[in-house]
């Protein structure tokens, strides 16, 4: 009997761009490759039916081994500011397979992480470790759950081989799937070879794929700008609702179609502290929680430069105008950041008093190092505060709740709609990690349920609800592992 096909349909546009963007590349053969978990519901969001294929095919399908039909493997070109000094890179350890149909007719970026070495791999071994990979999973996968814009992840398989960092570990190749790659990097490089025929062919491409609307517009380039600021700006936002430092906001980690990609060095914070870093080597706080707005202006700003050339011929004049448009950044974050919060309050109707509410709670919670995930969820049964440190406060946000004249339902809703009670605790991603060192995947597996429905109360998960039971200051992450 015939096996059922899959349901691969592969259009692969990316590949006709010019040379100088990428590199077509085989992944290395993978010597003993295992499945440790396919993602049933990504399948599904593909259109792709596994049915049938013992984990054996699989392991053999997501190593690189046996690729499906259609697929065209390259590694893309970029450079990057990273931590604010520019660097030709691109993909050192990651290969695209080509973008797939869904069902539904969306456009979805497949690509390895983890796969060997490329031509943009420097001095990298173009490998990852298992760890970091399954992290990459759980975290991608919160961050969907919790309504915010990511890549997916599809599978993970080890590779049998082990790889050098701190230590000896296992190797594992990460599936992820994105609306695309395209990052401000991918504009830095093509604007770096002062190429402005490339440059104007992947304006055109990036635009036809992610916003098609911006075409008939009179400046489709500055319209482009205005439109990813604010993704960008609605995205930093959301991290910031729930307590997620990205980490490394190098300006090769920021995606055009504003996803969040590249789960690196990133965390959720326990306590609050706007100065939480977690990254071992962001010595100076650059990618600290409350840096990341800044830091995405910043950002933004560098993909301004590169659009210059098609928001006016005259420079001065074209700098202007970016400059305008970037500059109303802070305004439009700084709105948006307070209707968050105000939503994270309950604080329905709109009022002045609401900034110094919010601030004198976040003060609160920084002077008493309260956990900012469980602070906002206890507040969301609109009971008293067990932290007698919040008492005051309590009864003045009481106060500014009754003005709001909504029945408490409506107010629970919306507060527990921006609260969660489940994010992917760095006491419980460390957990998992360990264990899966030792060939356990239970906890993995358990966490990844607990992750699903982070709004909800369930007393299956409540465990995952906690808090450390020991306050970790100290926590650390790292990049490129
Ligand atoms: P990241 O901070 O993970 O986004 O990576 C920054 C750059 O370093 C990208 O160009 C990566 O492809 C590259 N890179 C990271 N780890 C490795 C590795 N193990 N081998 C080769 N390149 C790597
Ligand atoms: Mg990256």
């Amino acid at each position: 009997m015939t096996k059922k096909s899959i349901g691969w349909k592969f259009d692969n546009t990316y590949q006709k761009l010019p040379n100088i963007m990428l590199s077509k590349i085989n992944p290395e053969k993978i010597a003993e490759p295992k499945l440790i978990i396919k993602n049933d519901d990504v399948s599904k969001l593909l259109g792709l039916n596994f049915i049938g294929y013992n984990d054996n095919e699989l392991a053999l399908l997501f190593s690189g081994n046996n690729l499906p039909e259609g697929t065209e493997t390259i590694a893309q070109a970029y450079a990057g500011h990273q931590f604010g000094h520019f660097n030709i890179l691109g993909d050192g350890r990651a290969l695209i397979l080509g973008e797939h149909i869904t069902p539904k007719n969306k456009r979805y970026d497949l690509q390895f992480k983890g796969s060997g070495k490329t031509p943009y791999s420097r001095n990298g071994d173009g490998k990852a470790a298992l760890g970091p990979m399954l992290r990459e999973y759980i975290i991608s996968e919160a961050m969907f759950r919790l309504n915010i814009p990511t890549s997916r992840s599809l599978a993970v398989v080890i590779t049998g081989e082990k790889i050098i960092r701190e230590k000896e570990l296992p190797g594992a190749i990460l599936t992820r799937v994105a609306e695309s790659h395209i990052r401000v990097g991918t504009f830095q490089f093509v604007a770096f070879q002062q190429d402005l025929k490339s440059l104007k062919i992947l304006l055109d491409y990036t635009i036809n794929r992610h916003y098609k609307e911006l075409e008939k517009s009179l400046s489709p380039a500055l319209s482009l700008l205005k439109t990813v600021m604010t993704k960008q700006i609605d995205l930093i936002i959301n991290w910031m609702r729930v307590g997620f430092i990205h980490g490394v906001m190098n300006t090769d980690n920021m995606t055009i179609s504003g996803e969040t990609i590249d789960y690196g060095p990133c965390a959720f914070m326990d306590i609050y502290n706007p100065k939480t870093v977690f990254s071992s080597i962001d010595y100076s706080g650059r990618y600290a929680f409350n840096n990341q707005p800044i830091i995405a202006q910043w950002n933004l700003l560098r993909f301004a430069e590169c659009l210059l050339p098609f928001i006016d011929e005259d420079q001065s004049k074209a700098i202007k105008i970016a400059e305008e448009t970037i500059n109303e950044f802070s305004e439009i974050f700084k709105k948006k950041w307070i209707k968050m919060m105000c939503n994270k309050l309950g604080l329905i109707r709109e009022d002045e008093a609401d900034e110094k509410l919010i601030n004198d709670l976040l003060t609160l919670m920084y002077q008493n190092k309260l956990d900012y995930t469980s602070t906002f969820a206890e507040l969301s049964e609109l009971k008293i505060p067990k932290n007698i440190s919040l008492k005051n406060w309590y009864d003045e946000w009481k106060k500014r709740l009754e003005d709001n004249k909504h029945n408490n339902d409506d107010i629970k809703k919306i507060m527990k709609e921006n609260n969660p009670r489940i994010i992917p605790r760095n006491h419980n991603v460390e957990k998992v990690i360990e264990e899966a060192y030792s060939n356990n995947y239970e906890s993995f597996k358990k966490l990844l349920e607990a992750i699903k429905n982070p709004y909800s109360k369930n007393e299956k998960f409540r465990d995952f609800e906690l808090e450390p039971k020991k306050i970790n200051d100290q926590y650390q992450t790292f990049c490129g592992t």
